[in-house]
């Protein structure tokens, strides 16, 4: 099966401005912002999205929160305030089937809509 376009940021076939990588996530700017700040975190390993996780996946999920925390402190973002946005399946506008966080901020964002 191809390789979806998030594992290719993975593994390193297709660049990507990275802001932090561990042995189970990466987390890099997202190539068309919604927001001055955008940024993606994504588990190395292929998910579909969050129907897919399992029990087994419990520690990866906290973890990848626990990124968003660091990489909006690293951006600078932190205090001001930021979203976090998953989106779900076909309904919710999920265009590339491998789970990710948006990490979004650097404007007023109260009144989007989630
Ligand atoms: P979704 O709609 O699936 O929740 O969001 C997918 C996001 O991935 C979109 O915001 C889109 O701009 C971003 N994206 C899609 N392809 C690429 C890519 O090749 N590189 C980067 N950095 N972001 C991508
Ligand atoms: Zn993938």
């Amino acid at each position: 099966m191809a390789k979806c376009v998030f594992c290719q940021i993975v593994s390193g076939e297709v660049p990507a401005k990275i802001r932090y990588e561990d042995d189970d996530v990466v987390a890099f700017d997202d190539i068309n912002p919604k927001a001055p700040f955008h940024v993606l975190i994504v588990p190395k390993k292929h998910i579909k999205n969050l129907n897919d996780a399992a029990k087994f996946d419990q520690d990866l999920l906290g973890h990848m929160l626990l990124i968003a925390q660091k990489v909006t402190k690293e951006g600078g973002i932190a205090n001001a305030g930021y979203k976090i946005v998953i989106n779900n399946g076909k309904e919710s506008g999920q265009l590339v089937d491998h789970l990710h966080m948006h990490l979004l901020g650097g404007k007023l964002l109260a009144r989007m809509v989630v």
